[in-house]
C-alpha cells in the first residue's frame, strides 16, 4: 500500500490555490450525507482530519462557499473546487478533502458516515461504519486505533 510522505503539498483544480499538511491525519473519512453528496457531486466526500498545526495554505485565498453555516467549507473562488472544511466549533483540526493532495494514493477511509443517508450501490473500503456520526466518546479510541494502523 502506497503511504503518505510528508510533508505534502497540494491544490485546487486549477492551481490558484495551494496548500501543505506537514501532519499525519488524526482520522480518515467517508461521509455519505446528501449534504456531501451534493457538494462533492457524488456518492460521498471523503475528509482526512489534519491537526491544524500541520495544515498551511501556501497560495491564493480560498473563499467560503456551501451553506456558509456554522461548519466553514472552502472552495477555490476561481475553480470552484470543495477543497477543506473547518467543522462548527472545532479549531484543532481541519477536514481536508484527500484528493487536493497531489499524491494521495495513500488515502483510505478509515470510517464512514452517515450510512443511512447513502446510495443503496455506495460501498467504501471504512473499517468502521457509522448511521449516522459516531458519538464523541467513540473519536479518541478510533484516533488511536487509526495511529496504530499507520504505524
Ligand atoms: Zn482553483
Ligand atoms: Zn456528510
Amino acid at each position: 500500500m502506497p503511504t503518505l510522505t510528508l510533508p505534502a503539498e497540494g491544490g485546487c483544480r486549477c492551481g490558484r490555490v495551494r496548500l501543505k499538511i506537514s501532519a499525519k491525519p488524526l482520522l480518515t473519512m467517508a461521509c455519505h450525507c446528501t449534504g456531501c453528496q451534493s457538494m462533492s457531486s457524488s456518492a460521498y466526500s471523503l475528509s482526512a482530519a489534519i491537526p491544524s498545526e500541520g495544515f498551511e495554505i501556501t497560495k491564493g485565498e480560498p473563499v467560503v462557499g456551501g451553506l456558509h453555516g456554522a461548519s466553514k467549507h472552502y472552495f477555490c473562488g476561481y475553480c470552484m473546487t470543495w477543497m477543506f472544511t473547518r467543522p462548527e466549533g472545532i479549531d484543532w483540526f481541519v477536514n481536508l478533502r484527500p484528493t487536493m493532495l497531489d499524491d494521495h494514493t495513500w488515502f483510505a477511509p478509515f470510517i464512514e458516515t452517515w450510512t443511512s443517508e447513502k446510495l443503496p450501490w455506495a460501498a467504501t473500503a471504512a473499517v468502521h461504519s457509522y448511521e449516522a456520526l459516531p458519538s464523541f466518546e467513540e473519536y479518541e479510541p478510533l484516533v488511536a486505533e487509526y495511529a496504530g494502523i499507520q504505524g
